[in-house]
């Protein structure tokens, strides 16, 4: 996979990754996320970091009822940042 030097396909992936990470997606997507996270430094550390935050979340998830639905919107509020962070070329 080529990378997108604007981003694009970044946005799109980080878009998914709630999903992604709920299980929610369907296994092609995962390996498309999968795929470009491993061509893809900026979305391989967000998706390590993702991946920790949720593993946690799980475990918490084993004890409490529920997960607040709270931090289904701040998770996504989140990603979005990491998006237009990893969107912004700022390393100079
Ligand atoms: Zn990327």
């Amino acid at each position: 996979m080529t990378h997108d030097p604007s981003h694009t396909a970044c946005l799109e992936l980080f878009e998914k990754l709630s999903e992604y990470l709920d299980d929610e997606l369907d296994e092609q997507i995962c390996r498309q996320i999968e795929a470009h996270a491993s061509t893809c430094v900026a979305c391989r550390a967000c998706l390590e970091t993702l991946r920790q935050t949720v593993a946690l979340c799980r475990a918490m998830r084993r004890t409490e009822a529920s997960v607040p639905g709270a931090f289904s919107d701040r998770w996504k509020e989140y990603i979005r940042k990491m998006a237009s962070e990893a969107m912004s070329p700022h390393k100079s």
